[in-house]
């Protein structure tokens, strides 16, 4: 008996010690420098206490070990916390496009847009002409680098050529699909074309603009709802880059993917069409009709989170998303709840670390119909003109942004089981990264 106690203790402290020399491996490869150095103390704490137990049995007991050990499993496993669905209730309401900050930051003083615009809210004209007066983003501000900062202007010239691509000639020679088979076909044509998520879901008027207030299309035009799916994708922004929050090499990153989303979404909507189904795509540049995050929620992409923007459970809020609606019969996705809902209640970190307190660190509130945490879009986009950049602190801090390789996905599968795991993965990821992980380490060839 005293023989298997020890061998299963033994076990539990070589499993234990495997997982921080890991953890220690990957922070190297991921430069996370605070976490390699926190990881490394932890590991030849636990390797001299171990050996130690093997030549005394001094400081640790074997029955103490499996004992925790049990219960953490026990808790980690059989305690099922409900992962918090988002509730959805009936509503008509919809959100005005020419209402966005960034709709309102383009009305020039003395056109029609200006005039009808303050005439319908007086209330928001002193804040947006502040806003008018910082430069825009990429353009000016506190982080602006006259070398880098012009990639990000070009990256976003080549996305407005491509507005008028959106959509098109129908063709007239209408190919009969199958639902299931013309779903997989499309959703396989999204990953090869560059999306590493995509589902599909049934459009919601609710989820689109009601009057548009941006882009080529007329501006107060009403947004009538012309197709039944959406077949929704994201890709995901490099680790690298996107740590570099809020310098430089995010806004770039930003930029860069956009324009993937928009060729991933101007060709599928492309070869709907030419199948002869109207489709339309819907992309970054002043062109959407829609709000992405909750069609992404419905087609099973990922969740809602504090940080107002889609969580995914591969890549956390690190992803950006492309849009195609078509009148073509699809199979739609179901919503998926991995537990982000009851991680982001004690989390709290995304809000903890905006400069511009733009993210709540409050209860959820029901907004047109759907209970979510509201940010506040204003705040942060001053902030954005402030510094030049597209900021992004919030998507670097967020525990679920972390890189996509074998260790994270790791822990992402071991939140996923329980109230208890989701909370230890929280404590862990204060303990290695900090409440407010900051990192400045430029790819090689922006060093230069
Ligand atoms: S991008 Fe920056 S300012 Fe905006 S919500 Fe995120 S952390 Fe706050
Ligand atoms: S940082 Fe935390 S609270 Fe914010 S979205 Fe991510 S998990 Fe939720």
């Amino acid at each position: 008996m005293d023989k298997i106690t020890l061998i299963l203790s033994d076990i539990i402290w070589v499993m234990f010690l495997t997982f921080l020399f890991l953890f220690f491996i990957f922070s190297l490869i991921e430069k996370e420098f605070k976490a390699l150095k926190r990881a490394g103390i932890f590991f030849i704490i636990s390797v001299f206490i171990f050996l130690i137990k093997i030549k005394t049995g001094f400081l640790t007991s074997d029955i103490l070990t499996i004992v925790i050990f049990s219960l953490f499993m026990f808790l980690s496993f059989a305690y099922k916390r409900k992962s918090l669905p988002i509730k959805i209730i009936f509503s008509k309401e919809r959100f005005d496009e020419r209402d966005i900050v960034f709709s309102r930051s383009d009305y020039k003083p003395g056109t029609r847009e200006y005039e009808e615009y303050y005439k319908m809210h007086p209330e928001k004209e002193e804040f947006d002409k502040r806003l008018r007066e910082l430069p825009d983003v990429c353009e000016g501000g506190s982080l602006f680098e006259k070398l880098h900062s012009p990639i990000c202007i070009s990256e976003f010239q080549l996305l407005e050529r491509l507005l008028p691509c959106v959509d098109g000639k129908v063709s007239d020679k209408k190919i009969k699909v199958q639902p299931e088979k013309i779903t997989d076909k499309i959703k396989g044509l999204a990953k090869y074309l560059g999306a590493d998520l995509v589902g599909i879901c049934k459009l919601d008027e609710r989820y689109f603009y009601s009057h548009v207030g941006r882009g080529p299309e007329k501006w107060g035009k009403e947004i009538k709802l012309k197709h039944k799916y959406g077949i929704v994708f994201a890709v995901q922004m490099k680790y690298e880059m996107v740590s570099n929050a809020p310098f430089t090499p995010t806004v770039i990153e930003t930029g860069k993917r956009y324009l993937e989303c928009a060729f991933i979404g101007i060709v599928i909507a492309n070869y709907i069409r030419n199948l002869g189904y109207s489709a339309r795509a819907h992309i970054a540049g002043s062109n959407y009709q829609a709000i992405l995050p909750p069609l992404a929620y419905l087609a099973g992409l990922g969740e809602l989170g504090r940080i107002g923007i889609l969580v995914t459970e591969d890549y956390g809020p690190r992803v950006r998303l492309g849009l195609v609606t078509t009148d073509m019969s699809l199979v739609p996705d179901k919503p998926k709840n991995f537990g982000v809902q009851d991680f982001c209640n004690f989390c709290k970190k995304c809000a903890l670390n905006c400069p511009s307190g733009a993210i709540p660190a409050g209860d959820k509130k029901i907004i047109r119909g759907v209970e979510k945490w509201q940010m506040e879009p204003e705040k942060c986009y001053h902030l954005w003109r402030k510094m030049g950049t597209d900021c992004a602190i919030c998507v670097y801090s967020c525990p679920y942004s972390k890189e996509n390789n074998f260790f994270h996905l790791l822990i992402r599968k071991y939140s996923k089981l329980s109230g208890f795991s989701r909370r230890i993965c929280f404590i862990g990821d204060d303990l290695f990264y900090g409440k407010r992980p900051r990192k400045k380490i430029y790819p090689e060839w922006m060093k230069t």
